[in-house]
């Protein structure tokens, strides 16, 4: 017998919030790893760089970005003559947070030579402070795009910078950080899944930081090579999609676990460990979302003389991406 489906809890707040985006010529983006109920009301879902892309060609006037602080700031720094909201001011990063613009400042001062390269996962500040920003896509291709007599500072993931190092052949200086995230994923917890799951194809998604770690076994080759993909989540999806096999052990935060079985719903996707939760990402909820397109909170605006700074490695990174 088929299951009625029960009416979503905020089936009135959903609607009043397509309401309201109508009236405020409002464009919702939402990132991958926020919560089912939020990803459906979106536009467009996707990861950092997908939606600041999104955000800088849209026509509407406000943008409510349901994600995490940096990447309202980034997409702010893209498109500064839009108003760019964030639904819980709160949700911040904890990768960001290893590092601030003065820690930056006195690491440059040792370097004064150095080229600076920064994840995308970094502040307004951090940003501009930065000669590039790469994401793990085109951080290799990033380092390998700088002169080999430079050195470089690499902040702040410091698996992403191991791994970049492996890949370069190249020493760079790393800064200590890591995502709370990712340290999760830890290397027996995953080794562990592809015994489990041997026919499962592996699914390392290489953006937010989450799974620096996985990608750096892979490259010391304790996670084996065949069957392992290092994707976005748009790859992960389209991955998913194309493949002949039905079973994936996804090795990044749960919330991309929604889309990839709305998307793929004759698949199994096992995720490489449910702890693996971004507790900033779930800040937003559907209520604050209703809150923020009623009020227009909270703005994220990047002052101008750091976002003009700011932009100049965006830029960079979106010319080598
Ligand atoms: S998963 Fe990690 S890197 Fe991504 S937003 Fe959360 S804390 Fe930051």
């Amino acid at each position: 017998m088929a299951t009625l489906l029960q009416p979503s809890p905020h089936s009135k707040l959903i609607d009043e919030i397509l309401a309201l985006k109508e009236k405020r010529n409002a464009v919702i983006l939402a990132h991958n790893y926020q919560i089912p109920e939020i990803q459906d009301i979106a536009d467009f879902v996707g990861d950092s760089l997908g939606l600041s892309r999104q955000a800088a060609k849209t026509s509407a006037e406000t943008i409510v970005f349901c994600g995490v602080h940096f990447m309202a700031e980034t997409a702010s720094i893209v498109c500064p003559d839009k108003k760019v909201l964030i639904p819980d001011p709160e949700a911040g990063c904890s990768l960001a947070d290893t590092i601030n613009a003065e820690q930056l400042r006195e690491w440059k001062h040792k370097y004064p030579d150095a080229i600076v390269v920064s994840y995308v996962n970094t502040t307004a500040e951090v940003k501009a402070e930065s000669d590039y920003c790469c994401t793990s896509t085109n951080a290799v291709n990033v380092v390998n795009s700088i002169p080999k007599d430079k050195e470089i500072l690499f902040l702040p993931d410091i698996f992403l910078g191991a791994y970049v190092q492996s890949k370069t052949k190249r020493k760079m200086h790393l800064w200590p950080g890591e995502c709370h995230v990712h340290a999760k994923l830890d290397p027996q917890t995953v080794l562990g899944l592809i015994d489990k799951y041997p026919d499962a194809e592996f699914l390392i998604h290489p953006e937010c930081g989450c799974v620096t770690n996985c990608m750096y076994l892979v490259e010391e080759g304790k996670i084996p090579q065949k069957g392992t993909y290092i994707l976005s989540t748009e790859g992960m999806v389209r991955h998913a999609k194309q493949s002949p096999a039905n079973e994936f052990v996804v090795a990044t935060e749960t919330g991309i676990l929604h889309r990839l079985k709305k998307e793929n719903p004759q698949k199994n996707f096992i995720p490489a460990s449910e702890n693996a939760v971004c507790q900033y990402m779930k800040m937003i909820t559907v209520e604050k979302l209703h809150r923020s397109l009623t009020d227009l909170v909270y703005e994220v605006k990047v002052p101008k003389e750091i976002a003009d700074r700011a932009r100049v490695p965006i830029e960079r990174m979106l010319a080598i991406s």
